[in-house]
C-alpha cells in the first residue's frame, strides 16, 4: 500500500511527465472512483486546461489544472500514476484516463479499487473537513510538533503512527520501520513513553522517508540495517540474524525482532 515516501515518488513523477501537457478530454472509466462527484463537472475543469502544479499532504497527491481547480488522488491500496505516449501502451485496470492533446495520456490504474478521485477548490479546506493530520516532511513541523501529536494518546503505539489524524503519511511498513530502529515492541503503550523516546521515532521516521524516496522506494537498494528490506516471510533482523516475529499490532500485520524489540513497562 503506497505510504508518503510512495505518493512523493508518484508526485516527483507528474512532475516530469504530465505538466503543461494540455488535457483533450478526461476519460472516467469506473465513476465509482470519485464518490458521487458528478463525471461531467470533473471533465469540464479539465476540459482544455494542462496540469500545472501539485502538492502532497500525508498519502494525498493534489495536482493542479489551469482552471485552478485541484484533483485530490489517493492510491489506496494499489493505485498507480503513468503516463503513457502511445494506446499500444495502455495498462489494464484504468479507472481514469486523461488524454493530452500531444497524443499521451494520464493514466490512474488501481485493480484492487480502493483509490478516490475528487474534485477540490480549496486544498487546505479539504484536508481540514476530513481532520488530516500534519505532514511531517512539509516545513514547520519538528521533533517538539511530533512529540505534541502523540503524547498522552491512548493505546499502541503502532496503532497511533497509523491514525492519519495524528500525523498523515506514516503506513504500516513505516511504522514497522520506526520501531524497529528504537528498539520498540509493537505493543508498547504511547503514553508512558519518555520525551527522548518520541525525539528517536521522530528520527527514525524522517531517515527511513528519505532513505525510501531517495531509492525511489526500491527497498532492495536501501542499507542493510533497515527492516523494509528483510520485511518478508523467512526474513532475518539485520543486527542479530535471527527471523523476525509476525504479529498483529494496531490492527495491521507486524514484523519485530523479539530480541531486539522488547516489551517495556
Ligand atoms: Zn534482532
Amino acid at each position: 500500500m503506497p505510504e508518503l515516501p510512495e505518493v512523493e515518488i508518484r508526485r516527483r513523477y507528474l512532475v516530469a511527465h504530465a505538466l503543461h501537457r494540455p488535457i483533450l478530454r478526461t476519460e472516467i472509466a469506473d465513476p465509482t472512483l470519485l464518490n458521487g462527484a458528478s463525471a461531467r463537472s470533473f471533465r469540464k475543469a479539465l476540459a482544455g486546461h494542462a496540469l500545472v502544479d501539485t502538492f502532497r499532504h500525508g498519502k494525498w497527491l493534489f495536482v493542479q489544472a489551469e482552471s485552478l481547480r485541484w484533483i485530490a488522488l489517493h492510491l489506496g491500496m494499489t493505485g498507480n500514476l503513468r503516463v503513457i505516449e502511445t494506446a499500444a501502451t495502455m495498462p489494464r485496470y484504468v479507472r481514469l484516463r486523461l488524454r493530452f492533446r500531444d497524443g499521451g495520456s494520464l493514466v490512474f490504474t488501481d485493480p484492487r479499487k480502493f483509490g478516490e478521485a475528487h474534485l477540490v477548490e480549496n486544498v487546505t479546506a479539504f484536508l481540514q473537513a476530513r481532520k488530516w493530520g500534519p505532514d511531517p516532511t512539509l516545513d514547520g513541523f519538528d521533533r517538539d510538533a511530533f512529540r505534541e501529536r502523540l503524547r498522552g494518546r491512548s493505546g499502541v503505539l503502532k496503532g497511533i503512527l497509523l491514525n492519519q489524524q495524528v500525523i498523515a503519511g506514516i503506513g504500516n511498513l513505516y511504522a514497522d520501520e520506526m520501531l524497529f530502529q528504537c528498539g520498540l515492541h509493537p505493543d508498547t503503550r504511547a503514553s508512558g513513553l519518555k520525551p527522548r523516546t518520541f525525539g528517536a521515532l521522530y528520527d527514525a521516521m524522517m531517515e527511513i522517508f528519505e532513505a525510501s524516496i531517495a531509492v525511489e522506494t526500491r527497498y532492495k537498494e536501501l542499507p542493510n540495517r533497515f527492516l523494509l528490506r528483510h520485511r518478508n516471510y523467512d526474513g532475518l533482523c539485520p543486527k542479530c540474524r535471527r527471523p523476525l516475529n509476525i504479529t498483529t499490532a494496531g490492527s495491521r500485520t507486524t514484523y519485530y525482532c523479539p530480541t531486539h524489540q522488547r516489551r517495556r513497562g
